[in-house]
C-alpha cells in the first residue's frame, strides 16, 4: 500500500492558482453536474498537492480554495436546510506512512487510552435524517456543511430508512445513501438503451437521483443506507461503537463490517483484509474510515474547519490497468440504440480479468478520441463496468488514424441516425431483424410472458434458420420444423410448443410488458392493467387518463400513447389476437380479494424469508399482497410480521432483536382462507 506523493519542485503562487481553478471545476462537475471530467484519484492527487503547496505558503492560502470548505454546492430546486451542527468531510490518508503519522498525532493530542474504530468508507453521499417523537420528519444532503438540501421526499421511497422508530425519540441521524452494483449497473443498462447519458460511478448515479425532483424516479432506481453517526447521541458520550449499536437498536441499517482495535498494527490489517474483499461487496466502498472510539477523546482531540481531528479515511489506491484495443464491435439493442465494445488485449483488473469494456456510446467516443490500436488505461465503474477511462497518446502509432463510425446498421445496413437529445446512434428501422431479435428475447423472458426454454440462444437459432421474423411467427411454430434445428429433439421441441401455446393465457400486464414499449417496466404494466383490464382500454386512453394512475407521470404517460398510435403495433396486435393472444388482465387471486376485510393480514407490513416447503416467496407475497398486506424486503421497525421459513438468517435475528411478531410458515398456512 505504497504511494507517496512527492513534490518534486517549487511552485508559483500563479501555478497553485491554477490549481484550485481546476479542483473547483472539477468539484462543480462532480457535486452539481454529478458527471466527473477526472477520476476521483487524479482529484485528490491534485488536491494533496494543494494542501502541500499551502502549507509551505500560508501566506497564499484564499478562502475559495477546497481546503478551506466542504465541497458541496447547493443546487436550486430545493428548500434549504440549517444543520444544527456542521456536516464535516474527512481528512485522507493514502499510505501506511499517513497513517503511522494520524496515529502519533491522536496520541499527542490526548492522554486517554486511545481504541480505534474501523468502518467501510461507502461511496455514496451523505444524508442526514431527523426524527421527532420517533416521527421520521426531514432528510437533507451535506450541501456546504452548514447549509443542505432538502431531500425528505426522494429519502422517503427509501425502503431501509424507518418512517417510525420503535422508540418516540427526537434524534438526528447521519449517514450515506448509496447505489448498490447490482442497481448501478441496471441503471446504466437503461441509459444506454434509451441513448441517454451513463453515470460514472454509483456515488454520482445516487447523488443525481437523489436531487431528482421526481420521487417516482427514486424509487424505481432503488437506493439504500447505512447510518453512522448521530448528533443527538454524541452529547450522551457514547463511544462509536456504543452509538452503532444504539442505533441500530432504534432500527436504523449499520454496516455490520465494522471492529475495535487497540493499536494502528491491527487497523492495518484490517484495510489490508477489506483492499482484497472490496470486490465481494454488494455495494462500492472507496476507502476505510478510521475514527478514535471514545467520545471524551474525540472532544480532546477537536476539529479542523473541515474534517474532526480524530477521523481519518484511507483511501484505496486506484485500480486503472493499460491495454491496448484490438477491435470495436457495435450491437444493436431492443430500441435501436446501437452501443460500442471495446474488444481488448486481456488484462487483469480489480479483481478478474477484462477482454471487453463498454465504450458507452458515439459521443463519449468522440471526446476520448478512442481509436483501433490505441493503449489504453481502463478501470471498473462501480467497481463493476470496466471502463476506458483514456487514451495513452504518448503510445500511440504514428500510423494511427481516427476511428470511423459506422453509418449503416451492422445487422439490416439502414442508415444510423444520431438523434438530436441523444448521445448514441439509433437504427430507426423498425424491421430491423437485430431488434426484432431482440424483442423477441425480451418478450420471452421471465417477468414477460415466461415462455420457458425461449432464451437468447433459442431464439438466435430460430432466426438463422429463418423460422420467424416477428414475435406473431412464434405462435405458427411447427413441430417438424424445430425438429431440423441443432440439439433440438421430439421432447424439447414439444415442451417449447407447449410453453408458447400456455403463454397465450397470461394475464395482460405480462404481454403489456413483454411488447417493450419504452419506460413501462413491469410493474408499470401492473398498474396499467389494474386500472384498464383490457388492451384495447389502454389503447384508447388519452395521456390524461394514463397520469390518473398513482405512479405514472407524463413521460410514461406519452411513451404509451405514442407506441399504440403506431402503425406497427396496431399490425401486431391484430395479430396476436388472431393467433388467441388473451388481452385482458386475469385476476388469479379474485376469491382472496374477497376474503381481504376479514383477514389476519389485511394493512400488515410483512417479511418473508428462508426457505418456504408450501410456496415460493413470490408465490405467497402475491397471495398476502391480493389480502390487503403489504410486503416488504427488510425488517425494520415498520414490520408488523416475519413469516420465517427454514434456515433464516439475518431477517429472523433483526426480527427478534425489534421484537416483531414471528410466525413459521405453517401458521401462516392457518391464517390464509382455503382454496
Ligand atoms: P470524502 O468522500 O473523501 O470523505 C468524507 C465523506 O465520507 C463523508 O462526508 C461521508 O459522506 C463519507 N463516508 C462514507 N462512509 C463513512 C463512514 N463510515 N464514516 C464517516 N463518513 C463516511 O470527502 P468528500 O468531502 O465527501 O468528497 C471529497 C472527495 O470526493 C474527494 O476526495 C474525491 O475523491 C471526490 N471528488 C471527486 C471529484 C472528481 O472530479 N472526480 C471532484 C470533487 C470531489
Amino acid at each position: 500500500m505504497e504511494r507517496n506523493l512527492e513534490l518534486k519542485e517549487k511552485y508559483s503562487k500563479q501555478q497553485m492558482d491554477q490549481l484550485i481553478a481546476d479542483l473547483n471545476r472539477y468539484s462543480y462537475e462532480y457535486y452539481v453536474l454529478d458527471s466527473p471530467t477526472v477520476t476521483d484519484s487524479e482529484y485528490d492527487q491534485l488536491y494533496r498537492l494543494l494542501q502541500t503547496i499551502e502549507k509551505e505558503h500560508p501566506q497564499w492560502i484564499r478562502p475559495d480554495s477546497p481546503t478551506q470548505r466542504v465541497g458541496d454546492t447547493l443546487l436550486s430546486g430545493f428548500a434549504k436546510v440549517q444543520h444544527e451542527k456542521p456536516m464535516l468531510s474527512l481528512e485522507n490518508a493514502f499510505n501506511e506512512e499517513e497513517l503511522m503519522e494520524f496515529d502519533r498525532r491522536i496520541r499527542s493530542l490526548t492522554s486517554r487510552p486511545i481504541q480505534y474504530h474501523v468502518e467501510l468508507k461507502i461511496d455514496g453521499l451523505a444524508v442526514s435524517l431527523k426524527y421527532e417523537e420517533g416521527q421520521f420528519v426531514q432528510a437533507a444532503t451535506r450541501g456546504d456543511g452548514t447549509i443542505g438540501e432538502d431531500i425528505t421526499a426522494n429519502v422517503k421511497t427509501i425502503q431501509a430508512i424507518p418512517l417510525r422508530l420503535q422508540k418516540p425519540q427526537s434524534i438526528e441521524v447521519r449517514g450515506e445513501i448509496y447505489m448498490p452494483k447490482a442497481s448501478f449497473k441496471l441503471l446504466n443498462e437503461m441509459q444506454e438503451e434509451k441513448g441517454q447519458n451513463i453515470f460514472a460511478n454509483p456515488r454520482n448515479a445516487a447523488a443525481g437521483t437523489l436531487r431528482n425532483l421526481d420521487p417516482k424516479v427514486t424509487a424505481a432506481r432503488k437506493l439504500n443506507v447505512f447510518l453512522y453517526a448521530s448528533p443527538t447521541l454524541d452529547e450522551q458520550d457514547f463511544s462509536q461503537y456504543e452509538l452503532l449499536s444504539e442505533l441500530k437498536k432504534l432500527g436504523f441499517r449499520i454496516n455490520p463490517e465494522r471492529a475495535v482495535y487497540d493499536t494502528m498494527a491491527e487497523v492495518l490489517k484490517y484495510i489490508e483484509k477489506y483492499t482484497a474483499k472490496r470486490h465481494e461487496l454488494p455495494y462500492e466502498i472507496d476507502g476505510i474510515v478510521i475514527k478514535v472510539n471514545d467520545s471524551k477523546a474525540q472532544e480532546e482531540i477537536g476539529y479542523t474547519v473541515k474534517a474532526p481531528r480524530w477521523a481519518i479515511a484511507y483511501k484505496f489506491p486506484a485500480e486503472v490497468a493499460k491495454t491496448r484495443i484490438v477491435q470495436v464491435e457495435w450491437t444493436v439493442g431492443r430500441t435501436g440504440v446501437v452501443t460500442p465494445t471495446a474488444v481488448m488485449e486481456p488484462v487483469f483488473l480489480a479483481g478478474s480479468t477484462v477482454a471487453r469494456a463498454s465504450l458507452h456510446n458515439v459521443d463519449l467516443m468522440k471526446a476520448r478520441d478512442i481509436r483501433i490500436g490505441d493503449y489504453v488505461y481502463i478501470h471498473k465503474a462501480g467497481d463493476i463496468i470496466p471502463e476506458v477511462i483514456r487514451v495513452d497518446l504518448e503510445d500511440r502509432s504514428i500510423h494511427s488514424r481516427p476511428y470511423t463510425f459506422p453509418v449503416a446498421c451492422p445487422v439490416c445496413g439502414s442508415e444510423l441516425v444520431h438523434m438530436e437529445d441523444e448521445v448514441a446512434l439509433r437504427c430507426v428501422n423498425p424491421n430491423c431483424p437485430a431488434q426484432l431479435r431482440e424483442r423477441m428475447i425480451h418478450f420471452a423472458s421471465r417477468d414477460a410472458m415466461n415462455i420457458d426454454t425461449l432464451g437468447e440462444s433459442r431464439v438466435n437459432q430460430l432466426y438463422k434458420a429463418n423460422l420467424v421474423k416477428g414475435i406473431t411467427d412464434l405462435y405458427h411454430l411447427k413441430q417438424h420444423d424445430l425438429m431440423t434445428l441443432d440439439r433440438m429433439g421430439e421432447k424439447s421441441s414439444e415442451k417449447l410448443l407447449e410453453a408458447i401455446e400456455a403463454s397465450k393465457h397470461n394475464s395482460l400486464e405480462r404481454l403489456l410488458f413483454g411488447l417493450g414499449i419504452r419506460h413501462v417496466g413491469a410493474s408499470t404494466a401492473k398498474l396499467l392493467a389494474a386500472e384498464f383490464k383490457t388492451m384495447d382500454r389502454i389503447a384508447a386512453a388519452t395521456v390524461e387518463d394514463i397520469m390518473t394512475i398513482e405512479g405514472i407521470g407524463a413521460i410514461i404517460a406519452e411513451s404509451i400513447v405514442a407506441f399504440f398510435q403506431m402503425q406497427e403495433t396496431k399490425q401486431l396486435l391484430h395479430e396476436l389476437k388472431q393467433v388467441h393472444v388473451n388481452m385482458t388482465m386475469i385476476d388469479r387471486f379474485s376469491d382472496l380479494h374477497e376474503h381481504q376485510a376479514d383477514s389476519p393480514f389485511h394493512e400488515l407490513t410483512v417479511v418473508l424469508t428462508g426457505k418456504l416447503e408450501h410456496f415460493t416467496r413470490k408465490e405467497l407475497k402475491a397471495r398476502l399482497e391480493a389480502l390487503g398486506a403489504k410486503v416488504t424486503g427488510s425488517v425494520s421497525s415498520q414490520t408488523d410480521l416475519v413469516i420465517a421459513g427454514a434456515k433464516a438468517g439475518n431477517k429472523l435475528d433483526k426480527a427478534q432483536e425489534l421484537g416483531v411478531e414471528i410466525w413459521n410458515e405453517e401458521q401462516a398456512l392457518q391464517h390464509l382462507p382455503k382454496e
